[in-house]
Formats: structure tokens, sequence, C-alpha cells
């Protein structure tokens, strides 16, 4: 069979490095894919934006295209499961509707709120609704968020008051243009991060292994936030306990609201969660989608068909498979571009992918082209670097391995990915 992935960056790379390798899937396409789903042995490019929907519904008509699995948030939240499902097209990920969990901050906090599932207090505004005397008799740290998607970059923890109130006038004033017209100011949450992502069916879930990633961008988690500078799986601040926890508190009631409310979820839905130092869990936001960087170890120690799981997510009928890992830790490091996470350059010439391809591990492209006969950057996020190993140690050191023999002028990142990790083994 024929399988599309839709999106560009490392997520799908892995996605369709995954894909290709299941004895059922004669040829992946992806659109647009990069540098590195081009060289990829039984994966195709095609040329075509991954918003473009009625262009890919084309496309997997022509092509015949029994499975697609959609990467990024923006064409879920505009419905492109809905466009190809209404097609007769077999596509993995939810319906606007169901997507508006990622796409909606303020809708998820309603809904959290209305399901009684653990997040933060918080308040929604829109210009003619905001309280600035309600902003001033809160505590700091708070967090403003632009309720619309801002590609990550839409939240700002404020330390005091006054960059509270500022971070809100640039909201207003179109800092992140139509996300922010809506915003949503809540309480700042204590604890640890992690990402909990299950494919869903609509009434059942598979979780996936548990994953913990680095969003800041310099080392000692400083700096700016940004899609991702790293990640592990598994995570071991999701001990066994918490592990219960989240599906009893936070998935189950998710999954069964949303199916009570008439939009049923099927797809992968990233729980960004905060971990409490007595084991309570809050919702930090939802994704519609698998995370980036996460997916990259995650699918390293995935040895299950990816194919098998997502047509019996789309059949209803996840409860009849589970999943198989790979017991090793799996540990990514992200390589970012020049003027990351700001003004990011692009067309550096990037040296040493063959020499990392004969070490262990696996180096999965983001933002890169090909110019020419040579790979060069065309993104913020360039490549994420992905070791394995059975201590979190010994992945660290194979990822850092593969990082060590690549360059482009103007390369950065962490180097501490996995130190939480590290610090509990
Ligand atoms: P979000 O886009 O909602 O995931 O927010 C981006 C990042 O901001 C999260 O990954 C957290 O690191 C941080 N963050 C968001 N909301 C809160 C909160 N209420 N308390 C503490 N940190 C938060």
């Amino acid at each position: 069979m024929k399988v599309l992935i839709v999106g560009g960056g490392g997520r799908e790379h892995a996605l369709a490095w995954k894909c290709a390798q299941s004895p059922r899937v004669d040829e992946v396409l992806v659109a647009p894919g990069n540098a590195g789903t081009e060289l990829e042995p039984g994966v195709r490019n095609v040329n075509i934006a991954a918003t473009d929907t009625e262009r890919l519904v084309e496309l997997a008509k022509r092509e015949a295209v029994e499975l697609t699995i959609i990467g990024p948030e923006a064409p879920l939240v505009a419905g492109i499961t809905d466009a190809f499902q209404a097609r007769g097209l077999r596509c993995f990920g939810p319906s606007r509707l169901a997507a508006r969990l990622e796409g909606s901050k303020a809708f998820t906090k309603d809904f959290l709120q209305r399901h009684r599932i653990p997040t933060a207090g918080y308040r929604v505004f829109n210009r003619a609704s905001y309280d600035a005397v309600w902003l001033r008799a809160q505590k700091t740290p708070i967090v403003i968020k632009a309720s619309g998607l801002a590609s990550g970059k839409g939240v700002v923890i404020a330390q005091n008051l006054q960059e509270a109130e500022s971070a809100v006038q640039e909201m207003f004033a179109g800092r992140f243009g139509e996300a922010g017209s809506e915003i949503v100011i809540e309480e700042f949450m204590q604890g640890e991060e992690a990402s909990f992502i299950v494919m869903a069916d609509g009434t059942q879930v598979l979780p996936l292994a548990t994953s913990q990633d680095h969003k800041r961008l310099l080392d000692h988690d400083e700096g700016p936030n940004t899609g991702g500078m790293g990640a592990y799986s598994p995570a071991p601040v999701i001990t066994s306990a918490v592990h219960a926890r989240v599906m009893r508190e936070v998935i189950d009631p998710t999954i069964r609201g949303l199916r009570e409310d008439g939009s049923p979820f099927t797809g992968f839905l990233y729980a960004g969660l905060m971990v409490g130092d007595d084991g309570t869990v809050k919702v930090v936001e939802f994704n519609c989608r698998l995370g980036d960087p996460e997916t990259q170890p995650i699918l390293a120690r995935l040895r299950s068909d990816l194919t098998v799981l997502c047509d019996a997510a789309i059949d209803g009928n996840l409860a009849q498979v589970e999943a198989e890992w790979d017991s090793r830790v799996a540990l990514g490091v992200v390589l970012a571009a020049a003027g990351y996470p700001e003004q990011v350059r692009s067309g550096d010439a990037i040296d040493g992918l063959e020499a990392a391809a004969l070490l262990p591990g696996k180096v999965f492209h983001a933002g890169t082209r090909r110019a020419d006969a040579q790979c060069v950057t065309s993104g913020g996020r360039v490549l994420c670097a992905v070791g394995l190993g059975n201590h979190i140690s010994d992945a660290r050191r194979d990822a850092y391995a593969l990082v060590s023999c690549l360059h482009y002028d103007g390369m950065s990142y962490r180097h501490d990915i996995g130190y939480r990790a590290i610090a509990r083994e």
C-alpha cells in the first residue's frame, strides 16, 4: 500500500522512516517533506504544502493512497481530516471539531473545567471583556496565553504584574495576529513537565511510550522558549503510579468528554502535563498531533507496525492491538539554525551527514532542503540526532557522537539533553 505523510519537519521524517519499514507499505509519499525524507529509502517527496488540502486530497486520490497521517496542527485545525473523509479517503487525525483542543486554548480550558479535569485556574478575556483590575489582584508569576495557534510562541510567563499587563496589551495589539484576539490568563503551576501521548479511536486509547522534552533554547533551561531542543523516551517522572493517574484523571475523561460533546477524537492526542512533587497531575495544554521532537525518540523505540496501529484506530479497533517497545532509552538532540528562535538564517551548507550515517542511531531532518548536490538549512530546527542505549547516559553518548559529526555555520544545540532523567538514574 501507499502511505501519505503530511508535513515537512522532524516529526514527519520520523513518521515516514517508520512507515517505510512496514512490510505492508510499498511507498511513502511526504508532502512537502525535507532533504531527509528525499533521501530515505522507499520515500518520495511531493511538493505540496501541508495546508493545501485540496491538492493533497487530489494527490491521495491520484496515487491511490490507502492511509494518510497528518503531522502538523495547522491542517488539522483547518479540517483536513474531514476533507479526506468526505472524499472516502482514510486519514489518521482528529476532525476539525476535535482539533479545537489545540486550536483554541479558551475552548480547552472551558472543556477541562466542565469535565473536571485538573488544570490551572484561569480566566478568558477578549479586548472588550478584559479586566485590568482583576489582573492587578493576582499573584505572580502568572501566565498569559494567546488562545489561538501561535507556533508555541504565544505564551508569556510574567514574573510581575507590569510584565503581565504589557503581555496582555501586546497580544491585543496583534503580536500573534488573530491568535491573540482572545487570551487566557492562568495560574503558574509548579512541577516537572512531561508529555503523554496516546493514539485514540474515538472511544479507546493506546498510550505511546512516555517522553519529556526541553523547551528552552539554552543549557540549564535558560533562554527563550522554543518548539523543543531535545527529547527522550521513556520519561522517568511518569512512574507507573503517575501513568495510571494520568489515564484516570486526564486521558479517559478527555476522550469520554469529547465523545459526549459530539466531537469524538481519533488521532494522536498529546497532553502536556505538570507533575507535582506529590504526584498530582495537571494539564498544561493539549496538542492534537504528535510532538516534535518527542516523536523522533518515541518512534525510534516503536517495534510495532505504525500503519497497523493507525488503521486499527481509524476502524475503531484500537482495543484489538498492542504496541511493542524497544526497552532501550532513546534520546534526541535538536540542532538549531543561526538566529533560532528569532530571526532564522537559511541556506547554510550542512556537512557530516554521511559520516553520521555510519554511526549507530539516526539523524532525522527537519528544516533542511537540497540545493544542487548539497543539503542546506531551511528552518529554525534543522536536525535531530537520536541515540539509543540501555541507560539514558548511553543513549546520550550516542546522540552526541552523531552531533559531533555534524556542522553548519550558526549551528547551536543544548549540551544537557536528558539531565533530569540522568539525575534520577
Ligand atoms: P503551552 O503552549 O500552553 O504548552 O505553553 C508553553 C510552555 O509554557 C509550557 O510547556 C510550559 O513550560 C509553560 N507554561 C504554560 N502554562 C503554564 C502554567 N500555567 N504554569 C507554568 N508553566 C506554564
